[in-house]
């Protein structure tokens, strides 16, 4: 058979810059993939003609021969059925084109050896309550499982796998250069050395086929933001017969309207009215197991922290349940009528000026201001 015109192959003008070239080879490349195009044989001719045909266009100094010399230019070195590869070779052009949508040119690993399947990851985000009670929670998990037909073969029951035609079943293809040979993993095949004729009418030859479950997951008390549950053997299926992979559920906890979680504690803001942070008094506050009473004691503070042992969250990895940690802030009274703004000019009076006893941080602050000043002055 005489070999088509490169130019002609890839649909390009002859005066085709590299970038033009470059643009028909990642298109028909695609198109014609054996990956894509499994059991296709006409597609694998195709493939082949399209690379090479790159191969040599790609490169200026063997396009420069072939424009002068036709085929004769660049021929001559022949191996593994892709003509000469010079200098960079198959790889590069793989590397160049292909690495981000085959994920690149493959290592030395044997391709038909049993390969655990990926981990997964799942992201769930629960609220508080139920992070810190436990729960128990359906989840859908989209993942690739081994295709029943063909039992994860790829091939149609009752249909065989033939020698990979590219590498003859070797796996490897060889390449020149100059006077080095260079082994590769075959294109066609990955390196498999099979070819698979008939592919399974199920999965299209993958030997996977994608499926979604619902999986009911445990929820241990206790769990926090970042903590991951592991479900083994709920991850990808494996390729040629190895074990799936995990299934990992990465936890994160919504924002709770009332508390803030530090571990195992909890903090919470409690709003006062200044006449209970004067006189004391008894405030309902919230618990994640209800209401309890918290005793404020006269002349508090706002930003005050009372410390409710044990009312914080039991640890998922064991431990004592932590504390909860309410911090009181004293609210300044609103919508005051006169009478009530009356009643608190004359309780102004009644305290007697500002640097009064009552208000003991007040005096101290501004003494500190007065002596600032002063010392400003010498
Ligand atoms: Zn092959
Ligand atoms: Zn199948």
């Amino acid at each position: 058979m005489s070999k088509r015109d490169y130019y002609e192959v890839l649909g390009v003008e002859r005066g085709a810059d590299q970038k033009d070239i470059k643009k028909a080879y990642r298109r028909l490349a695609q198109k014609f993939h054996p990956d894509r195009n499994p059991g296709d044989d006409t597609s694998a001719e195709k493939f082949r003609e399209v690379s090479e045909a790159y191969e040599v266009l790609a490169d200026g100094e063997k396009r420069a021969a072939y424009d002068q010399f036709g085929h004769a230019g660049v021929d001559g070195q022949a191996g593994g059925g892709f003509g000469g590869a010079g200098a960079g070779g198959f790889s590069d052009i793989f590397g160049d084109v292909f690495g981000d949508i085959f994920g690149g040119g493959g290592g030395r690993r044997n391709p038909n050896a049993p390969q655990r399947g990926s981990d997964l990851r799942y992201n769930l985000e629960l609220d508080l309550e139920s992070a810190v009670a436990g729960t128990s929670v359906d989840i859908r998990v989209p993942r690739h499982i081994e295709c029943e037909r063909c039992d994860g073969d790829g091939a149609e029951p009752g249909s065989s796998k033939e020698t990979c035609p590219t590498c003859h079943g070797h796996g490897q293809v060889r390449m020149q250069q100059g006077f080095f040979a260079v082994q590769q993993t075959c294109p066609t095949c990955h390196g498999s050395g099979q070819h698979i004729k008939v592919p399974c009418h199920k999965c299209n030859g993958e030997g996977r086929v994608r499926e979604t479950r619902t999986l009911s997951v445990k929820i241990p008390a206790g769990v926090d933001s970042g903590d991951r549950i592991r479900l083994n053997g709920e991850g990808e299926a494996g390729i040629n017969g190895g074990p799936h992979g995990d299934l990992y559920v990465q936890v994160s906890i919504k924002p709770h309207h009332i508390f803030e979680r530090d571990g195992r504690h909890l903090q919470c803001e409690v709003p006062i009215n200044f006449v209970d942070a004067a006189l004391g008094g008894e405030l309902e506050v919230p618990t994640l197991d209800g209401r309890v009473k918290l005793k404020i004691p006269a002349e508090t503070q706002t930003g005050k922290l009372f410390r409710l042992r044990g009312k914080g969250v039991k640890p998922v990895r064991g431990g004592p349940a932590g504390d909860l940690l309410c911090r009181v802030v004293v609210e300044t009274p609103v919508k005051l009528d006169e009478e009530q703004k009356d009643l608190l000019r004359k309780f102004q009076e009644s305290l007697g000026g500002s640097n009064s006893q009552h208000s003991p941080k007040k005096s101290s602050f501004f003494d500190g201001v007065k002596k600032f000043f002063e010392d400003m002055k010498l």
